[in-house]
């Protein structure tokens, strides 16, 4: 067996309770297949960011995992889907979206995946949450970039 690779996955939600919704997502995280879970930010709260609907609340947490990229993304849709999202259309209000920041240092570029996550440096709701867990992965004049953007620390 392969030795566990340490994983980023960025949490949010919008709809319904979502602050029980990504509080209760980050414990499942830790019941994925071969996966376990080491660190969670604190949660943050954000107007929504080219989207629409309520605020959103958005966490990051770490994972140590034994499954390849592609099957750990496949694990996070399928708790997406458990969750009850459904997606309308494009940046839709959802139940739960899990995205895949980080797979340790891997780069991937694949129709399906890409890996750092494409938005990873956009968005202060990913990078503020990140840097808490994980500072030696988020450069200073990253978070800087975003600092103008509104989020509420939880
Ligand atoms: P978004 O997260 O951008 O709001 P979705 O969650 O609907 O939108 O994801 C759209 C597609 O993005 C998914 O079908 C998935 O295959 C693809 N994708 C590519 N890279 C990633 C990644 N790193 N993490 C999550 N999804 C990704
Ligand atoms: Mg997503």
């Amino acid at each position: 067996m392969r030795p566990p690779v340490s994983a980023y996955i960025a949490l949010g939600a919008n709809l319904g309770d979502a602050r029980a919704t990504v509080a209760a997502a980050i414990q499942v995280l830790d019941r994925l297949p071969d996966t376990r879970l080491l660190r969670a930010s604190s949660l943050y709260r954000t107007a929504p960011w080219e989207a629409t609907g309520p605020d959103f609340i958005n966490a990051v947490a770490e994972v140590a995992t034994g499954l390849n990229a592609p099957s750990l993304l496949r694990a996070l849709q399928a708790q997406e889907l458990a969750a009850g999202r459904e997606r309308p259309y494009r940046n839709a209000p959802r139940t739960l979206d899990l995205d895949l920041l980080l797979y340790g240092d891997a780069r991937i570029d694949s129709p399906e995946l890409t890996v750092p996550h494409p938005r990873l440096w956009e968005r202060a709701f990913v990078l503020q949450p990140l840097a808490e867990i994980a500072p030696q992965r988020v450069p200073a004049e990253r978070l800087q970039a975003v600092a103008g953007q509104g989020i509420e620390r939880l």
